[in-house]
């Protein structure tokens, strides 16, 4: 994989930073990236303002958007007018985001978030532009990047390294397990996923978990039994290989970062 930006002509009639790199990275990414749900060796692009996503492959029909960002995948990343941006986390055509971190003209970071790992609570509304703004009244929206689960985080590349081919194929199939489309469900599953990676070991027991019953309530308060959600969580990342029981109200994180399983 090349992780230089290519040669593009006339990118400077481009007026704004962020349409060039716009530009240029959709053409490195069009060039470089493969479908990490299939394996096939290119992604196309849909025609410009797709309100469905940016590219798509035409083996298997996984769709991708693709966002850049001139700064490390830190807190916060910026999304598109904020309604539209959440119908479609609602909906079952929802795609997998890939978010690139550039440094000049070359690829630092390429990090894959799989579709399944978006909650409407991932997505913040910014406020309306004013009325003396060229959009006047546009409504964005901002993706908290910091609270999608670490799991739900597959690098392609890091460092300014890529990552074998198979591996990112492998995290993205394991990931897939966590695949609920309720969203109810899936809120309760990547809240609890939160919690035990904020766990400071790889051993924890189920009080440990408990722990965060107060703050889980408060997020589902429509929920009166939250101890029974917590164990039901548990039980549904250990069928999936997440986390291992060891016994007596103790359970093992599995260790799934760039995953030998
Ligand atoms: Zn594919």
């Amino acid at each position: 994989m090349n992780l230089i930006f290519p040669e593009i002509p006339d990118v400077n009639n481009y007026r704004s930073t962020s349409q060039r790199i716009r530009v240029l990275s959709e053409a490195w990414f069009k060039n470089e990236m493969y479908c990490p749900a299939c394996g096939y060796d290119s992604l196309l692009k849909f025609p410009n303002n797709s309100r469905l996503a940016d590219f798509y492959c035409g083996k298997c029909g996984e769709v991708y958007e693709l966002k850049s960002k001139g700064t490390p995948l830190g807190k916060s990343i910026l999304d598109g007018a904020y309604y539209a941006a959440l119908e479609r986390i609602n909906s079952s055509t929802n795609p997998n985001l890939f978010v690139l971190h550039y440094c000049q003209n070359s690829v630092e970071d390429l990090t894959l978030v799989p579709k399944h790992f978006f909650t409407p609570d991932i997505l913040k509304i910014r406020r309306a532009l004013s009325s003396n703004a060229r959009r006047s009244g546009y409504i964005g929206s901002i993706i908290m990047y910091s609270d999608i689960p670490e799991r739900g985080k597959i690098a392609v590349i890091e460092s300014h390294s890529e990552l074998d081919k198979d591996i990112v194929l492998n995290n993205y199939k394991l990931s897939s397990r966590l695949n609920v489309s309720n969203l109810n469900l899936r809120g309760w599953l990547m809240d609890v996923l939160k919690c035990i990676e904020r766990l400071p070991n790889s051993d924890f027991t189920l009080e440990d978990v408990y722990l965060f019953t107060d703050e889980l309530a408060l997020k589902h308060s429509d929920n009166h039994n939250v101890t029974a959600k917590i164990r039901q969580q548990l039980q549904f990342l250990r069928d999936k290989g997440f986390i291992k029981f060891t016994g007596r109200g103790k359970y093992e994180k599995v260790i799934i970062r760039n995953y030998e399983q």
